[in-house]
């Protein structure tokens, strides 16, 4: 019975849901997505994003006309430039990147392994990686794989982690040894927002190359990375571009770049000519060259529909909303759930929180478990945080406070 459990928590709390809800000018937006009645409330946007209504339709519409109707006709007419028009569209939509410089394909994990080995190739006589403990498994994978694979060392930073990497930790430990500096935007734990500006200042004036991971910032946090004078990014498809499972990933680098780079897998599609079928691998002219094989235009589709959404609310009142329902989060946390053993374990200064927070308690993982069994589903993370990912154009304040009181309910439960 939700409507009883809102109740549960604190009138204020329940009231003020309904009167954010009545002042978003983003409310409308929601309706546009697929929403099921089975799902009582959808705190996983920041992990997988839910699907845009339009693009069930434009899905059939590919099925047959682009691609049945086509067929390998539509190759030339228009889907070999899929992956540079897709990625101009996110550089302007949500990066702050001039055309030219992103493009769409691979996996995030495939795309990074490509990256950073051209970065570390690209800077040969430097022999650290800057990084730190508390990225996502991925990115520390393959980074240990790559610094390997060329006899590299990686400095590992320990950040706090209930905050995220400070530009002091990384100035320390910058050199004319570091060939490169791999962080992510926003924490996939915490939500800490780096400060991006300062730290890759810091890193170029070093002479160091920096990489961006923007999975947990795209499309929800302003990035400006031509502002900001980044080299390399990149990101997800399916959090919060909701591009659906295994949407491709985009990947950006910096125009001044592309002559010097030279990516480590280097296949046709990434070629000068890929029909011409010719004896040798010439690079494509620019952002074509970080192709490799044939790009998935098929999951390019749910990407563009969301790229048109965001363009059409405006990623300033996107991240606006955001830091309400974050607020929102913390505020409830604060008052309702502090008192039952639960922990804040994002920021709480909300320029330096991204769009999600992570709440601690010793008994989160059979919560969490029981939130599912109720239609609610935030995600988990050990050892012990439930994380709660706000997508704004997705969700609701009224779904945020239903969530926060079945929780409360689930966790007094256990109290008694
Ligand atoms: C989600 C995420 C990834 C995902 O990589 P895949 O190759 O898409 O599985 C990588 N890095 C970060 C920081 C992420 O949050």
């Amino acid at each position: 019975m939700p409507e009883r459990v809102v109740d549960g928590l604190p009138r204020a709390f329940a009231e003020l849901a309904a009167e954010l809800d009545e002042r978003d000018p983003l409310a409308g937006h929601r309706a546009e997505f697929v929403l099921p009645d089975g799902v009582v409330a959808y705190l996983d946007g920041n992990s997988l994003g839910r699907p845009l209504t339009v693009t069930r339709d434009r899905l059939t519409a590919f099925v047959d006309g682009e691609w049945g109707e086509r067929l390998i006709r539509a190759w030339d007419e228009r889907w070999m430039d899929r992956p540079t028009v897709v990625g101009d569209l996110i550089g302007r939509a949500v990066l702050g990147a001039a055309p030219g410089q992103t493009v769409v394909g691979d996996s995030t994990t495939v795309l990074l392994y490509k990256l950073v080995r051209a970065a570390v190739d690209a800077r040969p006589g430097r022999s650290e990686i800057i990084a730190d403990t508390e990225n996502f498994p991925t990115d520390r994978f393959v980074l240990a794989r790559v610094a390997a694979e060329t006899g590299r060392t990686v400095r590992w930073i320990e950040p706090d982690p209930g905050t995220g990497v400070q530009p002091a930790e990384v100035a320390e430990l910058l050199s004319d040894r570091t060939a490169l500096v791999l962080l992510s935007h926003v924490a996939y734990k915490s939500a800490y927002i780096a400060d991006l500006p300062a730290i890759t200042a810091a890193a170029r004036d070093a002479g160091a190359l920096v990489l961006w991971d923007l999975s947990h910032s795209a499309g929800v946090v302003e990035v400006g990375l031509d502002a900001a004078g980044v080299d390399l990014a990149v990101g997800c498809g399916y959090k919060f571009l909701n591009g659906g499972p295994g949407a491709p990933a985009f990947g950006y680098v910096a125009e001044r770049l592309h002559a010097e780079f030279v990516q480590p897998i280097t296949g046709w599609m990434g070629s000068a000519d890929p029909f011409a079928m010719g004896p040798d691998y010439v690079p494509a002219r620019g952002i074509r060259r970080f192709l490799s094989g044939t790009p998935p235009i098929l999951g390019m589709i749910p990407v563009e529909d969301m790229l048109a959404l965001i363009e059409r609310a405006g990623l300033p009142a996107i991240r606006e909303k955001s830091v309400l329902l974050t607020e929102y989060a913390v505020a409830v946390a604060d008052e309702v759930l502090a008192p039952l053993g639960v922990v804040v374990a994002s920021p709480r200064e909300p320029r330096r929180r991204g769009a999600h927070v992570t709440l601690e308690h010793e008994a989160m993982r059979s919560a969490v478990e029981e939130l599912w069994r109720r239609g609610i589903i935030p995600d988990f993370r050990p050892a012990r945080g439930l994380r709660i990912g706000l997508s704004p154009l997705s969700t609701s304040f009224a779904e945020l406070a239903t969530a926060l009181a079945h929780l409360r309910q689930i966790l007094a439960a256990r109290v008694r």
